[in-house]
């Protein structure tokens, strides 16, 4: 029998009404025969109140410490959850990441996960327990709790999926995946079916509705992922692997913007490549992400150059450059917004960017940086500037 892996994000479990809904819905489920895994993510708003408290406490928080304190919200969850479960007669049973041998490496607050004990899982299945799993957490190398970064239950979950060869089921407070953010765009078009590439393009630019990992999993193994509302008539959406793409097909599938990176310019650099290759290197090596990046031409040697990055590395972005260019003016824009369209049809089909900058020229949109790849276009441009550019891009693209 196959093994069903769900997740239910903050906002299903908000409440512990909701919790009890979620009981019944998964009742429903078992009862038809299914082997469960339900993994939980904190309630509501807890992670954001748990940042919240470390805070009060400190500036700038231990990450050890931090990430013991997060873990915290998905095992309340979990543990209410398998309560109420129980409550109705059902034989359930919680696990944390230690527990089950949730396994991660890599930095606190954005660790990877390495591998999981499907074992004590299948046992826990065989006995006829519906397992509950705190979402979120693992255990590293030193046997210290680590989190996998903001949204990172959907990985939990696809990462159990992968494990037991399971089906996987994200329910969260949206009922699919749509071409654009519904809150951001209401005139969005939820979509059936959507390319892994596609799906992981936009959840890394901006897309919160998946952890982009947990994409990135799902397409390394070969996993479909539905994602839609529990306890709903209406078809969500599945993420696999689109292979029939036709002649109707669109350019462009979806839209996603983010406001969390900072362009940083450093003015008059030498336009030596040994110059700014010590640059870029010492920021790789403190793991600071550059994403765009654009340089003026050079005039005597000297030119400017443009590059964004999440703006929680900002601090140590200033620290290294203070060492590799201490004498150059720097300027920081806080007010950009990264606006990208993704879709695999722009591998075959020209002049999806022309369109774009005609658009943002005819309509005094500035287009500060731009990247792109073979399935997508990035640009920054000024964050006042953003409901008018998915506006009108939606409506060129149809999404
Ligand atoms: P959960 O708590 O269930 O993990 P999230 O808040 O992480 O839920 O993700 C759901 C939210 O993602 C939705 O409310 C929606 O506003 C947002 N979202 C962003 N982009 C999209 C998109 N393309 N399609 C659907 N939802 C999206
Ligand atoms: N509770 C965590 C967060 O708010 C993880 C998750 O929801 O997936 O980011
Ligand atoms: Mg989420």
């Amino acid at each position: 029998m196959a093994v069903v892996v769900q997740k239910y994000g903050g906002s299903s479990v908000g409440t512990v009404e909701k919790i009890k809904n979620v009981a019944e819905t998964i009742i429903k489920r078992k009862n038809k025969g299914d082997d469960l895994v339900v993994v939980v993510s904190a309630m509501g708003d807890t992670t954001d109140d748990l940042i919240g408290l470390a805070k009060k406490i400190t500036d700038n928080p231990d990450k050890r410490e931090l990430d013991v304190l997060l873990s915290t919200g998905e095992m309340i969850s979990s543990a209410l959850l398998a309560m109420a479960l129980k409550d109705s007669g059902y034989d359930a049973v919680s696990y944390t990441a230690y527990q089950i041998g949730i396994r991660t490496s890599g930095q606190y607050g954005k660790s990877l996960i390495e591998d999981i004990d499907g074992n004590h899982l299948k046992e826990s299945l065989e006995e006829g327990k519906i397992v509950i799993v705190a979402g979120f957490q693992g255990i590293n190398e030193e046997g210290d709790i680590t989190t996998l970064g903001r949204g990172g239950s959907d990985t939990t979950a696809v990462a159990i999926a992968v494990k037991l060869q399971g089906v996987c089921e994200i329910y969260t407070d949206v009922d699919g995946i749509y071409s654009v953010d519904p809150r951001k765009y209401s005139k969005a078009k939820r979509l059936s079916e959507i390319d892994y590439e596609e799906m992981l393009e936009l959840a890394s630019l901006g897309a919160q509705v998946m952890h982009s990992r947990s994409v990135e999993l799902g397409q390394k193994y070969g996993i479909p992922i539905y994602v839609g509302l529990s306890n709903s008539e209406t078809c969500g959406t599945v993420i696999k692997e689109v292979t029939n793409m036709n002649m109707e097909s669109k350019p462009v599938t979806g839209l996603a913007t983010s406001d969390e990176d900072v362009a940083v310019t450093i003015r008059d650099i030498s336009n030596d490549t040994n110059v700014l290759s010590n640059l870029f290197e010492a920021m790789a090596s403190r793991r600071i992400n550059v994403d765009m990046i654009s340089q003026t031409a050079p005039v005597e040697g000297r030119v400017n150059i443009s590059f964004t990055i999440p703006k929680d590395d900002l601090k140590e972005c200033l620290s290294v450059i203070r060492t590799y260019a201490s004498k150059n003016s720097i300027n920081i824009d806080e007010e950009i917004t990264k606006f990208s369209i993704v879709g695999i049809g722009m591998k075959t089909t020209s002049g999806v960017a022309a369109k774009m900058f005609r658009l943002f020229s005819s309509n005094n949109i500035e287009v500060k940086m731009i990247t792109t790849s073979e399935i997508r276009i990035t640009c920054a441009i000024r964050q006042e500037d953003k409901l008018k550019a998915i506006n009108l891009v939606a409506e060129e693209f149809k999404l």
